[in-house]
């Protein structure tokens, strides 16, 4: 049966004011805070400027202002966050589609209670990181960075906001065949709706007068349906049919989207990937700093094998047959391609790239797909521990 799909917009004007559409998740997650269905909501609050963003756990409504609206140069996880803080709260939190695949593979090693969380997804076309997108903005768009109040991305575009309401765009295809433009992992990316979120929430597919004043919902659970139905019935949003037109459109924009990140993984998986001459250089680099694990939202090992004595011989660089070698093992069944490795690797070494392709070569012979399928990875023997 297909999912269910609605416009939505929140019914409190401050929120659809300052919400990025129509303000509907922040009304859904008013609604659940109000109610003492959750304990709180994990959103982001934007930081000193538009680059920044900070994590927040909010568990008052009124505080949930501050959180609405989107932040395209946030690329954060909240994988890490729930299961080493919020193990045991019940939470409302708004999930990219990385954020979603890691979360699904951490309840499947019972890191982490789904009966206790509720995921409103956002469809994703990508994140721009805070450095490129202040770099981009100076090099394309000839203005000061600290001068843009608001960035969004939309058909194909990062526009920009001046601090006078002046708009600036650039596409993203020229930015992007220029080093800059969206992580290399986002362009990569082959999941933009959110499907095992709760509900999926994004702008494609509202059209004509109604686009930027609704959010556009598709069901995706029963848990989804229910909190939809109650938060219109108790008043904190209304809803109405979709428009025809916007269906079809949304449904092209998605199938165009996944074209283009199967694209650009031909480019950076197999015709840009490195040699392993380049390989070598690489991991002659790293200073086995353990960034890339202690980022990574899908590691969870209480004792982690890179530490054993076997592994850690105490030199540096590793051996990357060891050291990368065990993270490969882990990563083929586990990787999202949330691209966070490579993001905090002091050595700027791509690690990002090896990780996702052995996933990829997994998926191939496997099948599996982290954070997709329902499944528990091969790796646990195909059964979920959390079933
Ligand atoms: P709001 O009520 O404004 O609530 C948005 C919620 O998202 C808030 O809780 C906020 O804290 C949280 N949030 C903001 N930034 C992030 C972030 N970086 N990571 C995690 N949570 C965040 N929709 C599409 O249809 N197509 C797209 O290509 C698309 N790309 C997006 C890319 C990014 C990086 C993000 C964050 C969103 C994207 N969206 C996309 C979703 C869209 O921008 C809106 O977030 C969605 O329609 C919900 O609108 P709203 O007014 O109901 O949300
Ligand atoms: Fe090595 Fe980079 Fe990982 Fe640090 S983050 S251990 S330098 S690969």
């Amino acid at each position: 049966m297909s999912n269910e799909m609605y416009y939505v917009q929140a019914s409190d004007p401050a929120i659809l004011e300052k919400g990025e559409c129509g303000g509907a998740v922040t009304a859904l997650f008013k609604y659940l805070l109000d109610k003492g269905i959750v304990d709180g909501v994990l959103a982001l609050k934007k930081g000193v400027d538009v680059y920044g963003a900070i994590p927040t756990f909010v568990t008052s409504s009124e505080d949930l202002l501050s959180t609405a609206g989107s932040l395209h140069c946030a690329p954060t996880m909240w994988g890490g966050i729930i299961k080493e803080y919020l193990q045991d709260a019940k939470i409302a939190v708004p999930v990219k589609p990385c954020d979603m695949r890691a979360i699904v593979e951490l309840a499947k090693r019972a890191q982490i209670n789904l009966d206790n969380v509720y995921m409103i997804g956002l469809n994703c076309g990508g994140t721009v990181p805070p450095k490129t997108a202040m770099e981009m903005i100076k090099l394309f768009y000839e203005v000061d960075p600290k001068d843009v109040v608001k960035e969004e991305i939309d058909k194909g575009k990062f526009i920009i906001v001046m601090k006078d309401g002046s708009h600036k765009e650039v596409k993203m295809h020229d930015l992007e065949d220029n080093g800059y433009g969206r992580r290399v992992n986002c362009q990569r990316c082959d999941e933009k709706i959110p499907r095992k979120a709760d509900i999926a929430a994004g702008n494609w597919g509202v059209i004509g007068e109604d686009a930027g004043k609704y959010t556009f919902m598709e069901v995706c659970t029963e848990k989804g349906k229910q909190l939809l139905e109650s938060a219109e019935k108790d008043g904190y949003i209304k809803t109405k049919a979709p428009n025809p037109k916007g269906l079809e459109i949304r449904a092209k924009v998605e199938s165009s989207m996944l074209k283009m990140g199967e694209d650009y993984k031909n480019k950076w998986l197999e015709e840009k990937y490195p040699t392993i001459e380049e390989w070598n250089r690489q991991w002659n680099k790293c200073i086995k700093c353990y960034g890339c694990r202690d980022v990574c939202p899908v590691c969870f090992c209480r004792e982690c094998a890179l530490t054993a004595d076997y592994v850690d011989t105490g030199s540096i660089p590793p051996d990357p047959i060891m050291f990368q070698g065990v993270r490969m093992s882990h990563m083929a069944f586990s990787c999202v391609n949330c691209g966070q490795c490579e993001d905090v690797c002091p050595m700027e070494i791509p690690v990002a790239r090896i990780f996702h392709k052995i996933q990829e070569k997994t998926r191939k012979e496997l099948g599996y797909r982290p954070g997709v399928d329902d499944e528990a990875p091969p790796a646990l023997g195909g059964s979920c521990p959390t079933q």
